[in-house]
């Protein structure tokens, strides 16, 4: 599989971010990375004119029906999108998603087609008290479908400590987790556990990438304030490339 950077603009953008986002598919159209924009839904349509990978941010377990506010999978494909984040852990707080919700959202978006980047993340109380492992492995035990492949699914891994707080694990700590994540992964599904991207995310910016990626285990990163802006994403891209 190739490296994956995805950018996560979270409830941010309007239409006078679109010529930015120009900008940046000019620069990248021909990155030898995948470059994804996960962007409001109410920009998802106009976001894939420009000719970038585009995600959702979250779709909602069943196809249509009575969910006021939500958005199916179906739906994000309908828009020209080709991913989908589930599991955020801004979800997980701000709407009471667990892990089984988790699970119903991500076999969701495979069923209509759609690559599901699937986060997990240990809280700060739970990284100080040395439980990140065992959190992170019971997220995976009950978030993961069963038959999960790379072609339709990427893990990332994001403290959720470090979202948006400017603080990251040291080099080694993200060594480690990935390298647990990865033999989790392969426990569980083989070779398609071996092929399958590990995403790093939580305070990504162009100067702390390049150390991140050189990382093994690291296949990419879910970037979120760093992406919001073609001059800050930018970087970041090639320091994958
Ligand atoms: P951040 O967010 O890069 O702003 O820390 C990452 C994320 O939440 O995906």
């Amino acid at each position: 599989m190739r490296k994956l950077i995805a950018g996560n603009w979270k409830m941010n953008g309007t239409q006078e971010d679109l010529p930015d986002l120009d900008t940046l598919a000019k620069a990248h159209g021909d990155a030898s990375v995948d470059v994804v924009i996960c962007g409001p839904a109410t920009l998802l349509g106009r976001m894939t004119t420009t000719g970038l990978t585009i995600g959702g941010q979250d779709c909602h377990p069943s196809t249509s029906g009575a969910h006021t506010g939500d958005i199916s999978a179906p739906m994000i494909v309908d828009a020209g999108a080709t991913y989908v984040i589930t599991g955020h852990s801004e979800r997980r707080t701000d709407h009471h998603e667990d892990d089984a919700l988790v699970m119903a959202k991500t076999a969701a978006g495979w069923h209509a087609g759609l690559h599901v980047i699937l986060c997990i993340g240990e809280s700060e109380a739970q990284y100080r008290n040395g439980e990140t492992l065992n959190v992170l492995r019971a997220q995976m035990d009950r978030s993961i479908p069963d038959g999960a492949t790379p072609e339709t699914t990427t893990i990332a891994y994001e403290p959720i400590w470090a979202i948006g707080t400017g603080l990251t694990p040291t080099p080694d700590e993200i060594a480690a987790v990935h390298a647990a994540l990865r033999a989790y992964l392969e426990a569980r599904f083989g070779a398609a556990g071996t092929a399958m991207r590990l995403l790093y995310g939580g305070s990504v910016k162009a100067s702390n990438a390049g150390g991140i990626f050189l990382l093994p285990n690291v296949d990419g990163a879910l970037v979120g304030g760093a992406s919001l802006k073609a001059a800050d994403f930018s970087p970041i891209i090639t320091a994958l490339e």
